[in-house]
């Protein structure tokens, strides 16, 4: 189905992120996944391309590009090419609005340029081993000490976790209010800072996610991002974009596991015929393309939307519930219609099921997302 929210601007700019993930990520993709993390040196030349936040403005170093369409390309060409491990949206259009919104003048001077540059990479620390969906019970903690915070606690499954050199962690600040908590820029070599082992995941892995430690870190005060008491507030602004994000990467892996999949079936011959002359693949493949569709006008009318400032928490949460349950059905039906080659790592279908899982279950599961989604109904 045609789409019709992009113009020729944004069709120029899909070319030319196209052509950078041909020349700078395609061709170490194998490496990267061996290695359990990327080349340091994509993010930098991602950032000469002006790629990183190029909604930033340019008086930091980006291009003024406020329109998530940017951003929506982006996330779907990553799909597209089945490149977990890289992720660009995580530091653009999720990290870099912290300290865009919530941050003062002098902390975006100070870490925005190298932001937008490449040479200072973002991750963001909710998650704890005790604390995932319940992000109100995370344990680590932050005590005002006059001119400084003291961080303590550690956390987990952090995507990123390895070659972040800033990390937006999230922290109780008042004992008698779980609610209040603080955003806490904390940077590579602050002492107690340490980094613990990369996870052994079931995919993604070109993704160096990982666990961190805080030991008694010196957080400064001016590495505070807004009120430190309403973090826990800002994390849930900052959700609905993550969640919009997930949505758009989510619908273009569903369409990039359709088009393995329409491929595989063409050339496989199974009983004297092409698997794709049998009724169940041409049925199968006729209600993917139709759900693919329908998810994807959706996720368009909901960047439009947030375009606008008009996308809510809830619209959100639809839109990545839908998509990634879509992308789990559509991979899975993918592997059955691959048969056993499904199931090898030499097949792209393979790795697109194994790194589509954790979409259901990271920026909220789906489970979470149904529960925001209702709270909306007042019920
Ligand atoms: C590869 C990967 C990358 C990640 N990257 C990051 C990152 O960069 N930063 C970060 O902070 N976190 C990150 N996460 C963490 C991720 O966001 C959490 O794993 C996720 O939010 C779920 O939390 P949990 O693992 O504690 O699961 P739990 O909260 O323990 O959930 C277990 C089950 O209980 C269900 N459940 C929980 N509460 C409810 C409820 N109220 N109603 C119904 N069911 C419920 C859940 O849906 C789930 O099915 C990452 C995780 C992975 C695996």
């Amino acid at each position: 189905m045609q789409r019709i929210h992009f113009d020729t601007e944004h069709n120029l700019f899909r070319e030319s992120f196209r052509t950078f993930l041909q020349k700078e990520v395609v061709p170490h993709q194998e490496r990267w996944e061996e290695a359990g993390v990327v080349d340091r040196e994509v993010w930098a030349k991602a950032g000469e391309m002006g790629f990183l936040l190029p909604w930033a403005d340019e008086a930091y170093g980006g291009l003024g590009l406020k329109d998530f369409r940017y951003e929506q390309i982006m996330s779907e060409e990553l799909a597209y090419i089945n490149e977990p491990g890289f992720m660009l949206p995580l530091h653009s259009a999720l990290c870099g609005p912290y300290i865009t919104e919530y941050g003062n003048e002098e902390q975006k001077q100070r870490f925005l340029p190298a932001i937008i540059r490449g040479e200072c990479i973002l991750a963001v620390a909710m998650t704890e081993p005790g604390a995932g969906s319940d992000l109100a019970g995370m344990r680590t903690s932050a005590v005002d000490k006059g001119d400084h915070y003291l961080l303590n606690g550690s956390k987990t499954y952090i995507s990123n976790g390895l070659l972040s050199d800033l990390v937006i962690v999230a922290a109780k600040t008042d004992p008698e209010n779980k609610h209040a908590m603080g955003l806490f820029l904390v940077e590579r070599g602050m002492p107690g800072f340490e980094r613990g082992r990369k996870l052994k995941k079931l995919g993604m892995h070109s993704q160096d996610t990982a666990e961190l430690f805080f030991n008694d870190v010196k957080v400064p005060k001016a590495n505070l991002l807004g009120d430190g008491k309403a973090g826990f507030i800002y994390l849930m602004q900052m959700l609905a974009q993550e969640r919009l994000t997930n949505a758009c990467g989510a619908v273009a892996g569903a369409e990039a596991a359709f088009q393995a999949t329409l491929e595989y079936v063409k050339e496989r011959k199974a009983f004297g015929r092409a698997v794709a002359d049998f009724q169940n693949t041409r049925f199968k493949l006729a209600e993917m393309r139709t759900q693919i569709d329908v998810a994807q006008v959706f996720v368009d009318r909901c960047v439009m939307d947030h375009n606008e400032k008009k996308l809510t928490a809830e619209v959100a949460a639809e839109a990545k519930l839908f998509t990634t349950e879509l992308l789990g059905r559509v991979v899975d039906e993918g592997v059955q219609l691959h048969g056993g080659a499904g199931y090898m790592w030499e097949y792209p279908i393979c790795r697109m099921y194994a790194n589509a899982r954790i979409q259901r279950i990271f920026a909220g599961t789906s489970e979470i997302m149904k529960e925001i989604i209702s709270r909306g109904l007042k019920l």
